[in-house]
């Protein structure tokens, strides 16, 4: 089978090869992936700046179908649609996986850096990482469930969204606009996000047409004062920070209400952050970090792409061949396309 490769360290050595089909044990699944999405990570592994075991076939951002069951296997049969989460190899021993939160285990690799992945024809799996997708949701769509699981489990699950709040999102990529329609879907009363220039003709456009309430260029509009407008003066309940640009971060702190919060999705690439922390201090904010995505949002995520409450279909802009992933990459890299999907 074709498969899109990372065959040493090194910035790029990514190839296209022909590689033996992968057998799944008595405890696993074999799946036929339909779709697989390309995530900022892929594009990491390919830069060699996110650790990765190669040569291993890249993608973890997955839709299939069950092609084979292991005589081990119960509950999960031939046909069934799935996604599964990247929590592969975690121990299920320590201190971690043991509160419940595998996605963060040590000894994890998933697939697509640690152990194969998705961008290829067929998947080996263990089960208990599966959920079942509805008949009515594309596979291009459940495609986006992985990326749209982290942002519930950031917005919902950690808990930092209530009822009723106003929320701001900074950073309108493919994150920052599922962001915003994770914090509509949980309740948001208003949720405004704010971009920069260079994202008014994709980014920002995309934002209006999925009916976020304001959409805020900062080069046109201050977007601290237009918050403290919006709200009678007092600032976001939530702040959601995607860009991970550090002028960006900064300005959480003001956009923040006092006792606000903010949630941090977006990683800066290791460029340092310089915060107000005494104005952060006297607004006695709280500020939620998190990584990679909890079993419970996933079902959640599935409803919301299926209710159309996560417009997977807007933000999928690209669906193309596993045999043109160089231009799948571009897409991406280059910033004109918002998620890009490749069909193994
Ligand atoms: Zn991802
Ligand atoms: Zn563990």
């Amino acid at each position: 089978m074709q498969a899109l490769v990372k065959t040493q360290k090194g910035e790029g050595f990514i190839e296209l090869q022909d590689v033996p089909e992968p057998v799944n044990s008595d405890d696993e699944v074999l799946i036929e992936v339909k779709a697989a999405g390309i995530c900022g990570t892929d594009i990491h592994v390919k830069h060699d700046t996110f650790p990765y075991w190669p040569p291993v076939i890249l993608g973890h951002e997955f839709s299939g179908e069950i092609v084979k069951v292991g005589d081990n296997v119960t509950g999960w049969q031939v046909g069934d649609r799935v996604v599964g989460e990247p929590h592969t190899l975690h121990c299920g021993t320590c201190y971690l996986c043991r509160e419940g939160h595998i996605q963060n285990c040590a000894q994890k690799r998933s697939p697509g850096w640690g152990i194969d992945g998705a961008f290829t024809k067929y998947l080996k799996y263990p089960p208990k990482l599966l959920h079942h997708i509805p008949d009515g949701m594309t596979f291009e769509q459940a495609a986006l469930v992985e990326p749209a699981a982290n942002c519930v489990t950031d917005i919902v699950e950690r808990g930092s969204l209530e009822v009723g709040d106003f929320v701001v999102v900074t950073g309108p990529g493919p994150i920052g606009l599922i962001a915003a329609q994770v914090a509509k879907a949980g309740g948001a009363r208003e949720v405004m996000i704010v971009g920069a220039p260079g994202d008014e003709e994709l980014r920002l456009s995309t934002a209006r047409k999925l009916g976020i309430d304001h959409v805020v260029n900062f080069a046109e509009e201050n977007p601290v004062e237009k918050c403290l407008a919006l709200t009678d003066g007092r600032g976001a309940d939530l702040v959601i920070e995607c860009s991970g640009a550090p002028p960006a971060i900064a300005q959480t702190v003001q956009l923040a209400r006092k006792w606000g919060k903010i949630c941090a999705i977006g990683l800066t690439g290791k460029r340092p952050v310089e915060l107000d922390w005494d104005a952060a201090m006297t607004k006695v904010l709280t500020l939620y970090f998190s990584m990679s995505t909890a079993y419970a949002s996933w079902d959640k995520t599935i409803w919301m792409i299926a209710e159309g409450k996560v417009n997977a279909d807007l933000l999928v802009t690209h669906t193309l061949p596993l045999a043109e992933w160089e231009k799948a990459f571009e897409a991406v890299e280059s910033m004109e396309a918002l998620k890009v999907v490749l069909i193994p």
